[in-house]
């Protein structure tokens, strides 16, 4: 099936599109890839054509490289990819200076046909790569469109010669949001910046673009680079200009990054050396980085958790699969404190009717204003209008009376953490609700089954898992219950598919998934300080291993009462098995000390007025004196690793986790384990199961059984397996 079509028009111009039968948006293929090169071909080499104008047949030009070919290119490429990675990278830079030369003299730069690029919508990756090897780039004047390269987002830098053409022509400096934090644009801000040349309307995007390829003559079509005496913009390296900004880039990156994302530095890399040498062989030092951050793990760790996997699990991979179609309709939230509040907006800006209660009609408007502030700054940011924002407004009833869920097909109930006042409103609601509805618990804590006892119909009982702040944090957690039927299942998913978040689906037990391996790292975090470990050692070295906060940080947020709250009921259920004394004698001490974290202005940290931290407190050093020789990097950042790690196995061991990818993608959007990683079990594969032991062996040698390697990875050390090896195929851990 052909993925790109060649029209010759009586004006002389061919016109090549894109169009990917059966995909709504073009992604890049091998074939498409051959495809392309052989018509780019076929119109330079015969006479009639006077140039090309490369578009799109659908309401975007392209969405970028399919990244499941460059999941697969590595594995599929033998017993010594790095070669068949560069030579495979290098005939795509073939092509694209192929169409950048189209034909012209290699001495005169004369003779070349002019090439333009015409984008209706979404230009990304190689779907803007394509576009900046051509002479002149066209936008039609579409708002939705985003024009960029956020290849740095999925583990990646633009490889396509997007790195090198794009340093070289806006220069380094005024190039780094695009290519170091994949900033994209709409189509008016890309011409001001410089990433499009002109943005014309919709229906004159060919007319405009065939204009321009019949009007340019020799100089027109000449790149900048290509020419003699090019200069880079802003400096190459060993100009004071340049010279500054390379450093001050270097600083940012290992600043942002903490030198643990191989991408960011193998890009910053291609644009330094490529400046410094000419444009095709900057293209050969742009592909050598390219293969060498493929090759790396954490790259298809990440592309595979991040994307593939991501992917899959937000388009069903995991849904029962002949249960029909449960999308909400009306949703009746029953608590508008903090989650619920945030819960009726994600709801309401999905396009579903929200019914909001609470026990007062003050809270429960309280919780609908939630929504109007955050409408109000998209207003203030122009990313909402106000008829967008009357819309969503209207279609949340802020209300203390039952009677109106009449109607609801789901219910999230978010009240306060106590069974019995869960128990009174599911009860409350049931005698309202019809007999369809799906009855889901926002509960972080308590047994799903327990719950459902206090239900009618348990089959329709289900634990839907949100994280705070709920519009910001893309994870979901579902929980099933023992009793929970396959429909609230799907009703589950596809509700969290309607407020566009990604789902895991995880069984019923002490603090489903999430939680269960976030409470460990703050507690070996704070068992640290009690063995007077420097806290900035603690923090940093989690810092360091790509996690957004340290342990002390984190406690600090979600407050010390409530971790005190959590060790006492989990000791309560745990009795003599409970592991965390030496954390808790910390943690206790902290709470009687009134250091209740950040709400209180007064935790690990010291705070000024306005709660902005202001280093350690001074007094934790006092109770717990620091030790004098303190341990090495690597140790504290093992402690913190396998702490969550081994709890993620042993939750794939316990069947709370039923499918890898749902371990590693939920850790990473949900408590933002390392991801560089791509989560836990792709760390552990990445270690390899017999040092992931031995390792293992040593902490608990060290530290205590806590670390004891789980059976599943014993096993798996004596027989050289890995995870995504082991578990691969069927996803599964049963
Ligand atoms: P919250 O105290 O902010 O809100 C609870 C709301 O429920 C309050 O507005 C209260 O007035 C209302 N309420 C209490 N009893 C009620 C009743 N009988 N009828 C109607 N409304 C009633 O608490 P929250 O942080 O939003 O947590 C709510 C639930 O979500 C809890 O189960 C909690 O464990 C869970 N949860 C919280 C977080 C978090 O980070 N805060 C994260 C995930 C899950």
């Amino acid at each position: 099936m052909s993925e790109f079509h060649y029209e010759l028009g009586a004006d002389g111009v061919a016109v090549i599109t894109w169009d990917v039968p059966e995909k709504s948006m073009n992604v890049m293929s091998n074939e498409g890839y051959h495809e392309l090169g052989s018509l780019v071909d076929k119109g330079l080499a015969d006479d009639a054509v006077k140039g090309i104008v490369i578009t799109s047949g659908k309401d975007s030009f392209a969405a970028g490289m399919d990244l499941n070919v460059l999941a697969k290119l590595k594995d599929e490429a033998g017993d010594d990819p790095a070669p068949v990675i560069f030579n495979w990278l290098m005939e795509a830079h073939k092509l694209l200076r192929k169409i950048e030369r189209a034909g012209m003299d290699p001495k005169t730069n004369k003779g070349g046909k002019p090439i333009a690029a015409a984008l209706p919508g979404t230009a990304l990756g190689i779907g803007y790569e394509i576009p900046l090897a051509c002479h002149r780039i066209f936008a039609a004047d579409n708002p939705k469109a985003k024009v960029g390269l956020p290849e740095i987002l999925v583990g990646l830098f633009p490889g396509a010669g997007g790195t090198t053409r794009l340093s070289r022509k806006l220069g380094a400096m005024a190039a780094a949001p695009y290519l170091l934090e994949g900033k994209t644009l709409e189509p008016t801000k890309a011409k001001a910046a410089g990433l499009v040349d002109e943005v014309v309307p919709a229906d004159e995007l060919l007319a405009k673009a065939k204009d321009w390829v019949l009007s340019a003559g020799d100089a027109d079509i000449i790149k900048p680079w290509d020419q003699k005496g090019y200069k880079m913009p802003g400096g190459a390296p060993y100009h004071p200009a340049g010279f500054m900004t390379f450093v001050g880039a270097s600083a940012m990156v290992n600043g942002k990054t903490k030198g643990v994302y191989p991408a960011a530095k193998a890009l910053l890399s291609s644009v330094y050396e490529g400046a410094l040498v000419d444009f095709d062989t900057a293209l050969k030092i742009e592909a050598r980085w390219f293969t060498g951050v493929l090759m790396n793990p954490s790259s298809s760790a990440m592309i595979r958790s991040l994307f593939v996997n991501k992917g899959a699990l937000e388009k069903g991979a995991v849904r029962p699969a002949d249960v029909p179609d449960q999308r909400v309709q009306k949703v009746g939230i029953l608590g508008a404190g903090m989650m619920g509040a945030g819960i009726a907006y994600v709801s309401a800006n999905a396009g579903i009717e929200v019914v909001l209660i609470d026990s007062t009609q003050e809270a429960a408007d309280k919780g609908k204003s939630y929504s109007e502030g955050i409408l109000d700054k998209g207003i203030s940011r122009k990313k909402v209008t106000p008829e967008r924002k009357e819309q969503v407004l209207a279609r949340i009833t802020a209300t203390t009376d039952y009677a109106l869920l009449d109607g609801c097909d789901l219910i999230v109930e978010a009240v306060f953490e106590d069974p019995k006042v869960k128990a009174e409103v599911t009860a409350k609601a049931e005698a309202v609700i019809g007999a369809d509805c799906i009855y889901a618990t926002n509960t972080s804590t308590l047994p799903i089954g327990e719950l459902a006892k206090a239900s009618k119909r348990p089959e329709q009982f289900i634990g839907i898992h949100f994280f705070s702040p709920v519009d910001k944090m893309l994870l979901v957690e579902i929980i099933k219950g023992a009793q929970t039927g396959d429909r609230a299942v799907a009703k589950a998913l596809d509700y969290v598919r309607q407020i566009r978040k990604t789902p895991i689906v995880v069984n019923d037990a002490r603090f489903f998934y999430a939680n269960r391996c976030i409470i460990p790292y703050i507690n070996e975090g704070v068992r640290m300080v009690g063995e007077g470990i420097a806290p900035a050692l603690i923090d940093h070295a989690a810092q360091m291993m790509g996690f957004p906060v340290g342990p002390l940080q984190l406690v600090d947020e979600t407050s010390i009462d409530l971790g005190v709250k959590i060790a006492k009921a989990t000791k309560a259920a745990m009795g003599d098995a409970y592991p965390d004394g030496a954390a808790d004698e910390v943690l206790f001490w902290m709470a009687e000390q009134g250091r209740l974290g950040r709400k209180a202005k007064a935790g690990f940290y010291a705070y000024d007025e306005k709660g902005k931290r202001q280093g350690y407190w001074p007094g934790l050093a006092d109770k717990y004196p620091l030790l004098d020789t303190q341990p090495e990097l690597s140790e504290v950042q093992h402690r913190l690793m396998f702490v969550q790690a081994l709890e993620a196995v042993r939750a794939l061991e316990d069947g709370v986790l039923m499918d890898i990818r749902e371990g590693d993608v939920g850790a990473i959007l949900g408590w933002g384990f390392a991801p560089w990683s791509g989560g836990p079990l792709s760390w552990l594969d990445i270690l390899g199961s017999a040092r992931a032991v031995d390792l293992c062996d040593g902490l608990v040698a060290r530290h205590g059984d806590r670390f004891t390697a789980p059976n599943l990875l014993r096993e798996m050390a004596e027989k050289s397996e890995s995870f995504y090896g082991r578990f691969g195929a069927s996803k599964k851990a049963a």
